[in-house]
């Protein structure tokens, strides 16, 4: 059982003038795997750190399983960490840097033999417990890393971006390998990364931090089909999403106009829009949710906006429109379009856009309007 109360956590370096952590509340369950995501700087590692107890906490309250763990040093509070640099003592053996731990505990011999034994099965690196650090891979040094904080047996595990330093191919390994190492062990997971694709495809939820501040704690799925605001919108999703800033006015309908388009809000999205007749906001549309009018005609598409294509980026399974609208040739776009239907460099396309999926946000404070 763990489950981790962060209220109202705060954090100012000496000398700082800002806070690095804002004002951060969130609850987290019991074996819930938390991913803390966003840009370079925004706090991710510090937040970490502070449930870790290796950076004071300024203000508010951190409480693990209900109990306060704002003053206790970091060996008291049953929490395991891994870090990108592996942390691996390289005069050791795998064996002897799995164990490290337990020694200093006093565990008897048995019982660390059975418990590294344990782990070291779990991750498929038996055959390396005799080896040194600088005799195995990245990946195998990442393993033997996660080892030495499974044996320890810990309510809760950090890990700070581990998975930075080994190749595509291996990050994607053991992406999976990370997922089922918490199905297996039954811990909550605190998990930071500035990928948002690792963060999608690994957290349970996800914290979306930016300068210090949560913009949203939700799953996956909510930050990409809801998101709060502009932020969130923008930063989870790839290619990223479309924004155009404009203003709503009244016409025949309650209409949204820009620099590069016109169109009337769909039905169901006048209502929210009308109190912001004669006000900015920022249209929001996915790549993945505009269509080509000539090929969709069965989803429900929004007016009909026509487009020039200014570049094209195949990548296989589909290919990446960029485009300007007629009228605005200096603002570009993106749509992600079917690879089999084939578009040329100044092809001119009707477009439209799912009306389930059109977005806006306040221009000034960029909340979603909803
Ligand atoms: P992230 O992990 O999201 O990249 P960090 O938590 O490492 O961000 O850093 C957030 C901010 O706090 C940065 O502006 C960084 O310069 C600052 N910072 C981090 N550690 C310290 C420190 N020990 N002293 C002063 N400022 C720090």
């Amino acid at each position: 059982m763990a489950t981790i109360d962060i209220k109202n956590l705060k954090k100012v370096y000496p000398g700082a003038e800002d806070a690095t952590i804002k004002q951060a509340s969130l609850e987290i369950e019991d074996k819930e795997f938390i991913v803390l995501v966003g840009p370079s700087g925004c706090g991710k590692s510090t937040l970490l750190r502070m449930i870790a107890g290796l950076e004071d906490i300024t203000d508010g309250e951190l409480l693990i399983d209900g109990n306060l763990m704002n003053e206790l040093s970091p060996k008291d509070r049953d929490i395991a960490m891994v870090f990108q640099n592996y942390a691996l003592y390289p005069h050791m053996t795998v064996f002897e840097n799995m164990a490290f731990g337990l020694k200093l505990r006093k565990v008897p011999k048995q019982e660390i033999k059975e418990k590294v034994e344990n782990a070291a099965d779990i991750l498929g690196i038996t055959h390396l417990l005799d080896r040194r650090p600088k005799d195995m891979s990245g990946g195998q040094r990442q393993r033997v890393a996660i080892g030495r904080s499974i044996v320890r047996q810990p309510k809760v595990f950090l890990f700070d971006e581990p998975l930075s330093n080994l190749d595509a191919a291996l990050r994607v390994q053991m992406r999976a390998e990370i997922k089922k190492l918490h199905r297996d062990l039954n811990a909550t997971i605190v998990y930071v990364t500035h990928d948002q694709i690792e963060a999608m495809t690994m957290g349970d939820r996800i914290v979306v931090l930016k300068d210090g501040n949560v913009m949203q704690f939700d799953t996956p799925m909510n930050l990409f089909n809801n998101p709060a605001n502009k932020f969130v919108a923008g930063f989870i999703g790839s290619p990223s999403m479309n924004f155009i800033e404009g203003e709503i006015i009244m016409e025949s309908f309650t209409t949204f106009k820009s620099q590069d388009l016109k169109f009337s809000a769909p039905p169901d999205l006048r209502p929210c829009l009308k109190p912001y007749i004669g006000r900015r906001v920022i249209f929001g549309f996915r790549p993945e949710y505009i269509y080509d009018k000539a090929v969709e005609k069965t989803k429900r598409l929004s007016e009909s906006m026509e487009i020039e294509v200014q570049a094209l980026e195949p990548i296989g399974s589909e290919t990446f429109v960029y485009f300007h609208f007629t009228g605005n040739p200096n603002h570009q776009f993106c749509f992600r379009s079917d690879s089999g239907f084939a578009y040329n460099i100044g092809d001119k396309i009707t477009i439209g856009v799912d009306i389930q999926r059109l977005r806006f946000f306040e221009a000034d404070t960029e909340q979603r309007i909803m």
